[in-house]
């Protein structure tokens, strides 16, 4: 990779701007689980040179971080390791949860998922309000101080819940959705990471494969592939995007580039980002290199708000995808 990369405080080395995203790898909500797979498109991504692999224990209810664990057995010093923590699950069905209990416990088992000593960013998944913010920063902020984590983040928080949880411990980097159908954070999360100085982490750059120009109209999800209910894969709308991504690769072409290589470029061209590139087969980041050494100008930038302006008229968020609180 003609690596790009971004220093992330407290973290010793740069982290490439395309880390890898292993939510798919651990097999529940994306129609299971393929480990072979899983572990040679870690060895790829780590050959192309992406240095930062991104997980969470509620991926297949542990079983991404185990399979991260034993693919780097031996070379785990070579990673940025970002795992998360701060939802429960019960009977499969998941909550938030950041109370101190459940960090120290969660932290545990994490580390020995992963089998290493440390985590490089430890993030919130998700803001739990019924814990007051302090509780868990500061839970979070001994791990800091014990060595067990390099390094803070939050993920799908609010500026204001950024707000409070940093007047108890430092955070480094944010966590939030962010592609070019999903552009909620340029209102608020992306202009607070700008002046904060912290590193966006960018989840679904790919629109969970809408982006990478192969999706058809006909594609069939298997098992519990969350795009089964996903409100953006369902028809008309489900078209409506389909359309934008033909009328985006007319930009791509315009530089030589595939859609997907389109999609990646964009989000590093949008601020302080890393895009987190859910992969789990090696030949889905093959491509890796397109996406480096070339930026969008601002007339193309502009020619792609508004094929979207065009050809979405029933737009529709993430929402879809926030755990419910505690009971
Ligand atoms: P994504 O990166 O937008 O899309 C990933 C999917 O796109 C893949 O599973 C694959 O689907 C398809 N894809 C990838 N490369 C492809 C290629 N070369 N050709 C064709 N299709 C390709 O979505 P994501 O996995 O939802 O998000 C990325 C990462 O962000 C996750 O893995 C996770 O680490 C993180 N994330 C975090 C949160 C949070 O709350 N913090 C939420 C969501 C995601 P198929 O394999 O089905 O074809």
């Amino acid at each position: 990779m003609s690596a790009d990369t971004i220093a992330i405080p407290g973290i010793a080395k740069p982290a490439s701007r395309i880390a890898l995203g292993t939510w798919a790898i651990g097999g529940s909500m994306w129609g299971g689980a393929d480990d072979a797979n899983a572990s040679k498109t870690i060895d790829e991504a780590l050959e192309l040179g992406i240095n930062m692999i991104d997980t969470a224990p509620v991926y297949g209810f542990g079983h991404s971080e185990e399979v991260i664990g034993k693919a780097l057995e031996g070379r785990r010093g070579r990673v940025i390791l970002a795992t998360k923590v701060g939802l429960n699950w019960q009977d499969g069905k998941v909550f938030r949860d950041s109370r101190p209990a459940r960090i120290e416990e969660e932290v545990e088992k994490s580390l020995s998922r992963l089998r290493t000593d440390y985590i490089d960013l430890y993030q919130v998944h998700w803001p739990d309000t019924r814990t007051p913010f302090e509780e868990t920063a500061r839970a979070l902020e001994n791990l800091v101080k014990s060595g067990k984590v390099k390094a803070l983040g939050l993920s799908n928080f609010s500026p204001a819940q950024m707000d409070e949880f940093r007047k108890f411990a430092p955070v480094s980097a944010v966590q939030p959705p962010y592609n070019l159908f999903e552009r909620e954070i340029e209102r608020d999360v992306l202009p607070y990471a700008e002046k904060n100085n912290l590193v966006v982490l960018a989840y679904g750059p790919l629109c969970r494969g809408l982006l990478s120009g192969r999706m058809t109209a006909d594609r069939k999800f298997e098992g519990d592939d969350l795009r089964k209910t996903d409100p953006k894969f369902q028809q008309p709308r489900f078209g409506q995007y389909l359309q934008a991504v033909e009328d985006l690769k007319a930009i791509a072409n315009k530089y030589g580039k595939s859609m997907l290589a389109l999609a990646i470029r964009w989000v590093l061209d949008r601020g302080p980002t890393i895009a987190l590139w859910g992969a789990r087969k090696p030949e889905q980041i093959a491509g890796v290199d397109d996406a480096f050494g070339w930026k969008l100008d601002a007339e193309d930038m502009k020619a792609i708000d508004a094929i979207l302006a065009k050809d979405i008229k029933d737009p529709v968020g993430p929402e879809f995808m926030a755990p419910p609180l505690r009971a």
